[in-house]
């Protein structure tokens, strides 16, 4: 197996490496891509030798020369080696709309990918699908949830779904009460008290806004209505999630809260790889509980916000997206209030008149009219 792996120094791509790490001993990684951090790029170089690394700008570029493996930046570069790679899965790690251009031209060049970055999904899942299905490329998930429900799905048939049960930790916020919420600092929207991950997913996990790009996921990957599928916070994190069937029947995926296993299975998958990452111990975890409990939009605002973009459709989810991605930044520092990311994405619902989707530049308009609007209230 030949790896690209972009988003290499984040959360998912740390964890990526180290499943390559002790798990996929055969596996080659060919580029490694980062942003900023530039010290632990060269670091993951020296160890994972590929034979190409590559970071968005080239003032970083230049921190890199040093290294034993060709250096590429600009997007133009990475999307140039996405097209000729001899890497046969992409592992797309990176966060934000950033991550949108280079899964869709690993698509359009044929390469499997195993999917993090679902902002792609949820700004172009109307593109991204039909074309992966034209060019016979694998989608994998790497979100755990979108794992778990791809697992609960094995060697059933999906007409024969009536339900999908998307579970959500509630985040640090779940049982604090709204004006509480509306004094929240990054720093206590930082504190998830199951996961650690990068800093944004962790933001959107605190609104809810992750709960609602996942299900925007969800409906794209296992081709299903917004009216099949239900969010069910469940605390523990122990479900990853789960599928019912037309006979009743419930069929969950269970686990540590470790991401280095659905990373693991979209690279696997159908195979299961044996690995030493701790094993669960039901009668301990979650102090011997698993609990759920509805979401509350009413605390949580960026979820009904997400839904009514999954109704719309259009390039009204890359405007959330977007608006939603800027929004988090302001937050992380300490620009704006907690509450000021869902009523920023309100504002631009209003001021935006939806087109459809039809092709990646409707996107690129979407995201400009985005960036004007941010402008406007930066
Ligand atoms: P992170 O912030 O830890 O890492 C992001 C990576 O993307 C870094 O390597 C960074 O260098 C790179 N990057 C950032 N901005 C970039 C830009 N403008 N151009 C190019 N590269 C850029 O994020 P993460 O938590 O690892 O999340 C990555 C993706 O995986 C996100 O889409 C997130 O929603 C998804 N995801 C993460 C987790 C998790 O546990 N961390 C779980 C499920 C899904
Ligand atoms: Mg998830």
């Amino acid at each position: 197996m030949i790896i690209a792996l972009l988003g290499a120094t984040g959360s998912i791509g740390r964890q990526a490496l180290d499943v390559v790490r002790t798990t996929l001993p055969h596996a080659k990684i060919e580029i490694l891509t980062g942003h900023r951090n530039t010290k632990l790029l060269v670091e993951l170089a020296a160890e994972f030798s590929p034979e190409y690394i590559w970071v968005p700008d080239a003032t970083a570029a230049g921190e890199l020369r040093h290294c034993n493996a060709k250096v590429l930046t600009g997007e133009s570069e990475l999307l140039s080696y996405i097209k000729s790679c001899n890497a046969n899965v992409v592992v797309n790690a990176m966060v934000g709309g950033a991550g949108l251009r280079p899964t869709l031209a690993a698509i359009e060049a044929g390469k499997d990918i195993a999917l993090a970055n679902k902002e792609s999904l949820v700004t172009a899942g109307q593109l991204i699908m039909p074309l992966a299905k034209k060019m016979g490329v694998r989608i994998t998930p790497i979100d755990s949830e979108h794992s778990a429900i791809w697992q609960c799905l094995q060697g059933n048939d999906i007409a024969a779904v009536e339900k999908i049960i998307l579970t959500a930790s509630g985040g640090p916020f779940r049982t604090w009460e709204k004006e509480k919420i509306a004094a929240a600092t990054a720093e206590d929207a930082l504190r998830h008290p199951n996961w650690n991950m990068g800093p944004k997913i962790t933001i959107d996990s605190a609104t809810f806004m992750n709960k609602g790009l996942e299900l925007i996921e969800a409906m794209w990957l296992f081709d299903q209505p917004l009216s099949n599928i239900e969010i069910v916070v469940h605390p523990q994190s122990l479900i990853h999630s789960m599928v019912q069937y037309i006979d009743g029947s419930i069929i969950a995926q269970i686990g540590t809260p470790d991401m280095r296993m659905p990373i693991l299975y979209a690279l696997s998958a159908p195979d299961r790889v044996k690995t030493n990452f701790p094993r669960l111990d039901l009668l301990t975890a979650g102090s011997g509980n698993m609990t759920f409990e509805a979401p509350c939009e009413i605390r949580f605002p960026c979820l009904a916000l997400a839904k009514h973009a999954a109704i719309v459709g259009g390039t009204l989810p890359a405007v959330m997206n977007a608006v939603n991605e800027w929004a988090v930044g302001q937050f992380l520092n300490k620009k704006i209030n907690f509450y000021d990311i869902s009523e920023l994405i309100i504002q631009a619902f209003g001021a935006y008149h939806v087109k459809p989707l039809t092709c990646a530049a409707d996107i690129a308009e979407a995201e400009a009219w985005a960036a004007d609007y941010i402008k406007s209230k930066g």
